[in-house]
């Protein structure tokens, strides 16, 4: 009677040793399923599957003459979930996953393991989320989202929730963003750094940055529409061009019109002194990183300095912005409380055609 070779049984070592450099996650690229958990009642549960890369046997996927050599050889075997064990060795597909690419897909999985896992306390961000109605609209900000845009930082124990839908007035928004700075940020003596998402109408935005001033780290993210993620991209992007009237006398009420997503019409702005900080093509998917926010924070004050030059700090400043979130509330944060003139805040509100004042952003402070 011939007999069938038996698979030889993993040594409990060997195991042990993928399933903590695996993290005890799908290293099937993309998967990273956990497999210790059943998906429906949450209890622990083994759901791995040891697969090899060069199978134990000659005859079965991507085997060769050293399958009775690497049949229990760290370096061979893959911790995965049962669907891409199958899928891997699908004689259907087997050809798509060449033995490269399934070493390739362990390597990266479990340097990503072994970076993820070497992080201290250091890399804790606490979390801002701020959303109101916008034409009706509430969005949802996704806690997987907010994770992924974050990386290599992680989040720290419950997010500080800003939630405007149910606010009726600017002025109760204005009351319930302080509150929460007042509360969560203010007394927070050891210096934690926050993430900021924001999903809300331009003057909460800009309030927020207000509020929390640049005393606090803060970084914030913007939501790109096309990937639906928030995370910064890399490269070359776009730049700011700044404008300025010709002015003959020192005018007390002048423009700043901040128009990042989309020009601002003239006729419909308060008055005719009109600075402006501008997008060198506005649109919505203009902002694309962090340098650029940079880039917009530094011209954003510059202009801010020289206003206040040319007019003096009596000047009030009507400002009006066509911007994404990050970009109002960075120039929230940009605001000196104790140098800068009064600002007031325009916006489109109801049907109105043109803008109105809606909050009054920063009153300058009387120096004697
Ligand atoms: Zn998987």
């Amino acid at each position: 009677m011939e007999e069938k070779k038996k698979r030889p049984a993993i040594p409990e070592n060997v195991k042990r040793e993928l399933w903590i450099k695996s993290g005890g996650r799908c290293e099937f690229r993309g998967c990273n399923k956990y497999l210790y958990k059943d998906g429906v009642t949450k209890q622990p549960r083994n759901l791995a599957n040891i697969a090899h890369i060069v199978s134990w046997t000659p005859t079965e996927p991507r085997g060769n003459q050293n399958s009775e050599k690497l049949a229990t050889d760290i370096s061979n075997l893959m911790l995965t979930c049962s669907e891409h064990n199958n899928l891997i060795d699908d004689p259907r597909y087997v050809e798509m996953y060449p033995v490269e690419l399934l070493q390739q897909y362990k390597r990266e999985h479990e340097e990503r393991i072994y970076r993820v896992t070497g992080m201290g306390q250091e890399y804790g961000v606490r979390i801002i989320k701020m959303f109101s109605k916008i034409q009706g609209q509430v969005s949802i900000i996704g806690d997987k989202a907010v994770s992924e845009a974050i990386m290599p930082y992680y989040p720290l124990e419950s997010d500080i929730i800003i939630d405007l839908t149910q606010v009726e007035d600017v002025t109760s928004a204005q009351k319930q963003i302080e509150r929460a700075v007042d509360l969560h940020i203010k007394s927070n003596s050891n210096e934690e750094s926050y993430s900021v998402f924001i999903m809300a109408k331009i003057p909460y935005a800009c309030y927020l940055g207000y509020a929390l001033g640049n005393k606090v780290k803060s970084v914030s993210h913007q939501f790109f529409r096309d990937t639906q993620d928030w995370k910064w991209r890399d490269g070359e992007f776009g730049h700011f061009y700044v404008s300025k009237p010709k002015v003959e006398k020192t005018e007390d009420e002048v423009n700043l019109l901040v128009e990042i997503s989309g020009n601002i019409d003239r006729r419909l702005v308060p008055n005719n002194i009109m600075y402006s900080i501008k997008a060198e093509n506005p649109g919505f998917m203009f902002i694309q990183s962090k340098e650029q926010l940079l880039e917009f924070q530094i011209k954003f004050r510059e202009l801010l300095n020289e206003i206040r030059d040319i007019h003096g700090e009596e000047v009030k400043i009507n400002l009006v912005i066509a911007a994404p979130n990050p970009i109002s509330f960075e120039i929230g944060k940009c605001i000196m409380k104790n140098i800068d003139p009064t600002i007031i805040l325009y916006d489109k509100v109801d049907n109105e055609v043109s803008y109105q004042n809606v909050m009054c952003l920063h009153s300058r402070i009387r120096r004697e």
